[in-house]
């Protein structure tokens, strides 16, 4: 387990003083409201709230996010997260945006299983995956992330403290913290619900230096985290010439359906992966046709791929921030 002495990071134990102290504080915030009759009918229904999550097969459940920004209303619930239930207990696989959303994911699985949560996966460090984590300490599960995850995860955690508490607020961010892995991703390795095997993978980088993917051997069901976006557009955080190697290397893993990070599952494996290539294919050779001409990074943005803007969800907010990442990457290339 990694520490450190800023709260926004910190182990297991400390986690839970700190959420039960801010349960606490939060109780007491609630008594002043009662008495001063003011409380809004949306906060009670946040304490009560449960993740919807549908059962995509058997053991295996999903909630899909929605495809906007993070948002004090929607609680940073804008990335895919869900549960595997064994018979000895539960994996969840991405923890959600804020311990709003990681402890109502919480509560979907109490509702349909008394199994502990024994394993929580991150499947990288975007904080739409991550923020949730808190929620489950008092499991005691094993963290589990690929092993740039931590170091990631420190190198982020100052910026990723600020954005949490400008989009979510500062009651929202208060509770939620990063929590590293204590169990790390080298290249392969299987974990074991009772019954039921997952085989995780590391992957080089591609949508992040820290992505893993999770196959539930079961049902075939292959969790890609945000190494396949469908519907909004793609984030790169990594290097577009690694993510597209790595979707080769994707497309030849058997498996029954997919799971992306953003957008609905797919069972047309791996046709699902097509659109995201194309997108990531005509930024790679719209900024490497841009180099060759001499456009700045400027020019590049407006013009490269601007045949995708309406195949995307999200498309303004994060087109021109990709081709600058390519740019980046591709211009020292040969
Ligand atoms: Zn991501």
């Amino acid at each position: 387990m990694q520490c450190n002495r800023n709260k926004k990071y910190m182990d297991t134990a400390s986690v839970v003083k700190v959420v039960r102290a801010a349960r606490m504080r939060a109780a007491l915030a609630l008594a002043a409201c009662v008495v001063a009759a003011v409380l809004p009918a949306m906060a009670a229904t946040v304490v009560e709230a449960t993740l919807p999550v549908d059962e995509l097969a058997p053991g295996v459940f999903l909630h899909v996010g929605v495809h906007a920004a993070a948002t004090p209303e929607n609680h940073g619930a804008i990335a895919n997260v869900g549960f595997i239930v064994g018979t000895r207990c539960v994996a969840v696989i991405d923890s959600g945006g804020s311990f709003e959303e990681g402890s109502a994911l919480r509560r979907a699985i109490a509702a349909r299983t008394p199994l502990p949560v024994c394993y929580v996966i991150n499947t990288h460090v975007h904080p739409d995956h991550v923020y949730g984590n808190a929620a489950f300490a008092s499991d005691k599960p094993h963290f589990v992330g690929h092993r740039n995850l931590a170091a990631s995860m420190r190198a982020r955690q100052a910026y990723y403290a600020a954005f949490v508490e400008r989009s979510l607020g500062a009651a929202q961010a208060a509770q939620s913290v990063l929590i590293a892995p204590d169990t790390t991703v080298a290249a392969t390795q299987t974990l074991d619900l009772g019954g039921r095997e997952l085989r995780l993978q590391a992957w080089p980088t591609s949508h992040t230096d820290n992505d893993i993917t999770v196959m539930d051997i079961k049902t075939g069901t292959f969790w890609l985290g945000d190494l396949l976006f469908r519907e909004r557009i793609p984030v790169i955080d990594g290097k577009v010439t690694g993510w597209l190697a790595t979707m080769e290397s994707l497309a030849m893993i058997p498996a029954a359906r997919a799971v992306p990070g953003h957008g609905a599952p797919g069972t047309d494996w791996p046709g699902v992966l097509q659109p995201q290539r194309r997108y990531l294919m005509a930024v790679r050779d719209g900024v490497r046709q841009a180099l060759k001409a001499h456009r700045t990074i400027g020019q590049a943005t407006t013009t490269v791929a601007a045949s995708e803007r309406d195949k995307w969800l999200l498309f303004n907010d994060f087109h021109a921030q990709n081709v600058t990442a390519a740019f980046t990457e591709l211009e020292w290339e040969d």
